[in-house]
């Protein structure tokens, strides 16, 4: 049996279906059949047009249009002959199928990247794209097609990056395991999105499972069993159907609001990566949004947003919420979240570098864009959409932000939307007293809080045991931050991961947390988990566990006096 971190719950029984990195490598030679290389060439130019054309098709069948555009403008471009004749120039002068083709779409990306205009630079990225496709062409090298992946497919890939996600037929895959990530890295979230149970950050995975055998992963625990026997089969086949039976049970808690035992008012909004999810949350019985990521939105574009496909993106989802909160995060990219179109270059600290407002503040005109397009959907949707930023470490970023919006607002004579911020970096928390009086709210990213704080990477499994939201130096910083914001009289959210925790849940409302922002497939269990509670029950846990000294001493009194198991 194989261990790793449970990142989403349920149990899955199918088939491996391995999903390797593959690397582009050859050696470039000198060839003295030019005749036989350039029909090699020829050969790989024509399959990669039919796979094209049939990619284009099945991605307009599907209504991923905007897609299926760009593969008809990589198709334009490899038809161009002029393309073909300079790469059999090239073999001319004694280069390989493989080095022809790299170095005259090098030098063509390179061309598009120097170009002073905005869309014929972002052509470079379509360029490197249809490189490394030829390439893998004519080098032999077959990708999985995760768009036509066997019915019961258990997944096993090195890492779940957002773009395999959006290529993935996703009825097919009933489990996922990977060899990266932890509980708050962002495999972990998109399979919790997915409701596909997932075991993460299963060392060796890749290597160990092999391709075509039946495996079991248990989200719940952790767990990938190789090679079950029928009687492994059988027996969780019994907790699966456990499993489904309770999520069936906490449809009882559908249109009932969130209050404690006692009475005292909560909210459960949702997480979000897009618009259409804001109807999933809905849907699910979430009070509102408590986080929409809109670097997702980026990252499904070949270039960066305009305003108004932004603003389109934004109202949709206020609608799809129809006046309820949607709270808007602006752009955080950086970190583990790579836009290859932004070309920001690549640091040796991703984490503590250029990211999310930092950029965005030096980035102003495509800041504004972004301000511009919240505050028009703000205004035409009835005035509940809010505006939140990633990452501040500084009261002057936010009062830049606000300034920013104050400036746009005044310019165009629509109404200046509720501006807060999320607290998840050490300076937040130690100034959150100060920050509280620049904004209108709070939400606590406990997923980088718990990063910055116990300085231990989100994504790092070697240093997983370091990176807990039980650390009593988390659960200080989480109390003093409630505490400034209500102090404050600001609505606390929460839209880590944390806020889902049932075990944390009592501590939560003895701190006062008014809105718990969670997964839309966690909506009724978080619910459930709040109504258990009485504030008198769960100041006396805080009590207690606000005097322990490390995370295992927290976790043993929690499961002792929170869990159900
Ligand atoms: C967080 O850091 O807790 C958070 C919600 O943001 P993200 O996971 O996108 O970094
Ligand atoms: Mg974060």
């Amino acid at each position: 049996m194989l261990k790793g971190i449970a990142a989403s719950d349920g149990i899955g029984i199918g088939t491996v279906v391995t999903v390797k990195h593959q690397e582009i490598k050859y050696e470039p030679k000198q060839v003295t059949d030019k005749d036989g290389e350039k029909s090699r060439l020829q050969d790989g130019i024509k399959t990669f047009l039919d796979k094209t054309g049939k990619l284009a098709e099945e991605m307009e069948k599907s209504v991923n249009a905007k897609d299926a555009e760009i593969m008809y403008g990589h198709i334009a471009m490899m038809s161009d002959p002029f393309m073909g004749q300079q790469m059999e120039e090239q073999i001319d002068g004694g280069s390989c199928a493989e080095a022809a083709a790299e170095t005259v779409l090098n030098m063509f990306r390179d061309m598009f990247a120097a170009s002073e205009d905005e869309l014929t630079r972002q052509r470079a990225t379509d360029v490197e794209d249809i490189k490394s496709r030829l390439l893998k062409i004519l080098l032999g090298i077959e990708d999985t097609d995760l768009g036509a992946l066997p019915a019961n497919t258990i997944l096993v890939t090195e890492d779940l990056t957002p773009s395999m996600t959006a290529e993935m037929n996703h009825d097919s895959v009933v489990g996922i395991v990977t060899e990266s990530g932890g509980m708050t890295s962002h495999s972990a979230i998109l399979s919790r999105a997915l409701e596909i149970p997932a075991v993460l950050s299963v060392k060796d995975a890749v290597s160990t499972l092999a391709e075509g055998s039946r495996v079991i992963v248990d989200g719940l625990h952790g767990k990938v069993l190789e090679a079950p026997t029928d009687q492994d089969v059988a027996e969780y086949q019994e907790k699966q159907a456990r499993f489904l039976k309770e999520k069936e049970a906490l449809k009882s808690y559908i249109g009932k609001e969130s209050v404690t035992a006692d009475g005292l008012h909560k909210e459960v909004f949702c997480n979000i990566g897009n618009p259409e999810d804001a109807r999933t949350a809905a849907d699910r019985d979430g009070e509102g949004v408590g986080l929409f990521r809109t670097e997702f939105l980026f990252m499904d574009a070949d270039s960066i947003p305009s305003e108004e496909d932004q603003y389109k993106a934004y109202k949709k989802a206020c609608v799809a919420l129809s006046g309820k909160t949607v709270i808007i995060r602006t752009l955080d990219v950086g970190g583990d979240k790579e836009i290859p179109y932004m070309h920001i270059p690549k640091e040796e600290n991703p984490f503590l570098g250029y990211r999310a407002i930092r950029w965005c503040l030096n980035n102003p005109a495509e800041y504004e864009k972004q301000l511009r397009a919240l505050i028009r959907a703000n205004s035409d949707t009835g005035e509940n959409l809010w505006i939140m930023t990633p990452m501040v470490t500084s009261v002057s970023e936010i009062k830049a932000v606000r300034s920013m919006a104050e400036k746009i607002c005044e310019e165009t004579g629509l109404p200046v939307p509720k501006i807060g911020t999320m607290i998840e970096t050490p300076a937040a928390f130690v100034m959150a007293d100060v920050l509280a009086k620049y904004c209108d709210f709070f939400s606590i990213g406990t997923n980088d809080l718990t990063q910055y704080i116990m300085a231990a990477d989100r994504g790092n499994s070697k240093v997983a045991y370091l990176y807990n939201t039980y650390d009593p130096a988390v659960l200080r910083a989480l109390k003093r931050i409630i505490g400034c914001g209500k102090d404050a009289g600001i609505t606390v959210g929460m839209c880590g991961e944390a806020a889902a925790d049932p075990l944390l849940i009592p501590l939560l409302i003895s701190f006062g947390l008014d809105e718990f922002s969670v997964s839309p497939t966690s909506v009724l269990k978080t619910r459930a988990e709040i109504a258990r509670w009485t504030k008198d029950e769960a100041d006396r846990i805080a009590d207690a566990v606000m005097k322990l000294e490390t995370a295992e001493e927290v976790k043993e009194y929690l499961d002792s006096a929170v869990s159900r198991d």
